[in-house]
């Protein structure tokens, strides 16, 4: 028989808080609608522009090389014209939109973007001329649906894999972008350059691959390298070279294999193919090994020295 002592009541109220606290937290994992995981919900923390380097930081500077964003609406790729013709066929995928915020502030996204197919079909192309050489290494990915939701949660996220994949962008997100006088367009480049890149990278996601603990943080280190290479750095990323090279996922890894990358011409793309799901091979860092024929960790020790990649100048990480 329960004998009823304060001291009990104490000690069951005390489990009890813990439990209702352990049960918030385990409840907090973001689920996009219809119950799908959120495969991205990366930009949460950068609701407040420039917080955290992440995908959907506010409009930067000029891209740093100078060169004007490419916002002007795309010309429909040509399949015979040139040698990409058909990586441009590859990348560009069929478009649905859904404007689920019909109000001021999904206008914002109309207003910003009047050619949405257009732009997105862009941006695929974009992304698939930084990652690949040819259209026979691009992982498949044919339709693209956008949202836009009045989401104030998160600016941004990806789901879907092969084939049909699905973005939604915040229109709660642009509307604090404008109101901050910031370039909406480019924010929407930006956002969609990150995505686009997960709707288009290889990701070793294969059963028995896909085993690296932080294969996550490479994956969005990747998304980053790509949006910054575009010249479109997400508001407020810099290079971090404390700790290691991914224990953090966006900017840290991008800017570390931008740098890579100036330094081994091609290294980007190797890095991608050597993430092929499917090949039977759980991918490590021993990829920097095999593509630069330098260790991660001594590449990670040289990239600490170098100037041209710091919180003041990008110059050899862009
Ligand atoms: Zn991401």
């Amino acid at each position: 028989m329960h004998r009823y002592s304060p001291e009990r009541v104490h000690l069951a109220l005390v489990l009890l808080a813990v439990c209702l606290l352990l049960a918030a937290c385990a409840g907090s994992t973001p689920v996009a609608d219809a119950g799908q995981p959120i495969s991205d919900p990366d930009a949460a923390q950068a609701l407040d522009a420039g917080a955290g380097t992440d995908a959907s930081g506010g409009p930067d500077a000029a891209p740093p090389d100078g060169s004007s964003a490419p916002d002007a609406s795309p010309s429909p790729p040509d399949a015979g014209s040139s040698p990409d013709a058909g990586l441009d066929l590859k990348c560009t995928p069929t478009f649905t939109l859904q404007l689920e915020d019909t109000g001021p502030k999904g206008q914002v996204f109309a207003d910003a973007v009047p050619d949405p197919e257009a732009f997105a079909q862009e941006t695929g192309r974009t992304v698939c001329k930084i990652l690949y050489r040819s259209p026979e290494e691009v992982r498949d990915a044919n339709h693209l649906t956008l949202i836009i939701r009045d989401d104030p949660q998160y600016p941004g996220w990806k789901a879907g894999d092969v084939g049909d994949i699905t973005v939604m962008i915040s229109s709660d997100h642009l509307a604090k972008v404008k109101a901050q006088g910031q370039d909406v367009a480019r924010e929407i480049r930006g956002i969609l350059l990150h995505e686009m890149t997960h709707m288009y990278q290889h990701d070793d996601k294969a059963p028995g691959e896909g085993t690296y603990g932080r294969l996550g943080n490479v994956i969005e280190g990747v998304a980053d390298a790509v949006r910054i290479r575009a010249g479109y750095p997400p508001t407020g990323a810099r290079p971090s070279k404390s700790g290691a090279w991914d224990d953090a996922g966006y900017a840290k890894p991008a800017f570390f294999l931008l740098w890579v990358d100036g330094r081994h011409a091609g290294f980007l793309h190797d890095l991608n193919l050597s993430m092929v799901a499917g090949d039977g091979v759980a991918w490590t860092p021993d990829a920097f090994l095999s593509i630069t024929g330098v260790g991660v960790d001594a590449l990670w020790s040289q990239y600490a020295g170098a100037a041209c990649c710091s919180g003041t100048s990008q110059l050899c990480c862009n």
